[in-house]
């Protein structure tokens, strides 16, 4: 296996270089990012920046590189950074629309090839919220697989992974545990050598801990590895994406751990079924429980048979994945508007070829 294959290369990323250039620019694989510099690795390994042409080639923030993307640079012998040229193609991406900004694409990171989907026994491990984060692991190109963890402390977890298999067909669903000594072993499968793997899921869940083992360092060791880390550069960064013990890779930046897959409303019913099931003898069937006459979840409220921050809490949701709906709707609009363009254009530009003798 070549050092590039190692680091994740493949045919995909093969196909889009001229190898038999004579002086080609270096391939690199983007390790980490701090505040617009990337640590690369590959056939140069240190830091590199952003060329102008880059930049003024890039229209959208989504376009820069980001952790897991493979890019060419040029870093003449000697000079202390490179010079990012072209970032190659990706094949997956991990993104979210960027915190307050409706619409704003932003790539957690790039050429994950297989996602773990991390829930926790016994109150973790939710059918409908998977099936969010499968859709949204799909629509970036890349392969889920659903873990359930801490087996350990479900006495059914056999039972609760065959019911969750019959419901979510076309991904496989491992039992893990961190705590049993061969309790990671089913995903050494997925473990294989330059393939680039990462973990989602909600907070507790039991990801750094698995993280640590599947690294083969355990929890307190991992700050001095981060110190250690900058190779007598002073720098506090931390590579993002990391090699392990079997050869397969990890990329676990800052922005994953907080990946949500973008809300519904429909899915906030689901987490409220006690308000879902009060709300059917409101008076009226949109009743929002704020005001309107009638209304069965503020009496019940009154009546003390529902927590009054419980609505509270439930009406702050509606709000925000309503919110949410909303900036997807817009971006997917938007997308939609700069797709058409680019037909559209093209469209052009064949008239124009045509209309010349
Ligand atoms: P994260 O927020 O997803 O990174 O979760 P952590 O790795 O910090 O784990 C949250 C808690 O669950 C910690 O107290 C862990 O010790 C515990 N935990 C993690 N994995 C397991 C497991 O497999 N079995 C049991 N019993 N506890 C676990
Ligand atoms: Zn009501």
């Amino acid at each position: 296996m070549s050092a590039l294959q190692r680091l994740g290369w493949s045919e995909f990323f093969q196909q889009q270089v001229a190898f038999d250039c004579a002086d080609r620019l270096q391939l690199v694989r983007v390790v980490a990012e701090q505040r617009g510099l990337y640590a690369v690795s590959g056939e140069f390994n240190g830091w590199a920046e952003i060329g102008g042409r880059f930049r003024h080639e890039a229209t959208s923030e989504a376009r820069y590189p980001a952790v897991g993307d493979w890019l060419e640079v040029a870093a003449p012998p000697g000079a202390g950074r490179g010079v990012v040229h072209r970032r190659l193609d990706r094949r997956s991406v991990l993104s979210r629309s960027a915190a307050g900004r409706a619409a704003v694409e932003q790539v957690v990171a790039a050429n994950v090839d297989t996602v773990f989907l991390v829930s926790a026994f016994p109150h973790d491990v939710n059918a409908n919220r998977l099936e969010r984060y499968l859709t949204m692991v799909w629509d970036g190109g890349g392969v889920p697989v659903v873990l359930l963890s801490k087996a350990d402390l479900c006495e059914d977890a056999a039972e609760q992974a065959t019911l969750l298999r019959g419901r979510l067909r076309f991904v496989d669903v491992v039992l893990v545990s961190a705590k049993a000594p061969d309790g990671l072993h089913a995903l050494t499968p997925y473990l294989r050598p330059g393939h680039t793997i990462a973990l989602l899921g909600s907070s507790g869940a039991g990801k750094s801990t698995m993280i640590n083992r599947l690294l083969g360092r355990d929890a307190l060791s991992t700050q001095a590895v981060r110190a250690a880390d900058g190779r007598g550069r002073h720098t506090t960064t931390s590579r993002q994406l990391l090699e392990m013990p079997g050869g397969a890779l990890l990329i676990d930046t800052p922005g994953m751990r907080e990946l949500q897959p973008w809300g519904d409303e429909s899915a906030v019913d689901r987490t409220f079924d006690d308000i879902a099931q009060l709300a059917r003898h409101c008076r009226f069937t949109d009743c929002a429980h704020a005001a309107e006459p009638g209304c069965a979840v503020r009496e019940a409220v009154t009546t003390g048979t529902l927590a009054r921050e419980r609505l509270v809490h439930y009406q702050r949701l509606v709000r925000e994945a309503a919110f949410e709906a909303g900036k997807r709707d817009v971006h997917v609009a938007l997308e939609r508007k700069r797709r058409w363009k680019q037909v559209h254009q093209h469209q052009k530009e064949l008239y124009r070829r045509r209309e010349k003798p």
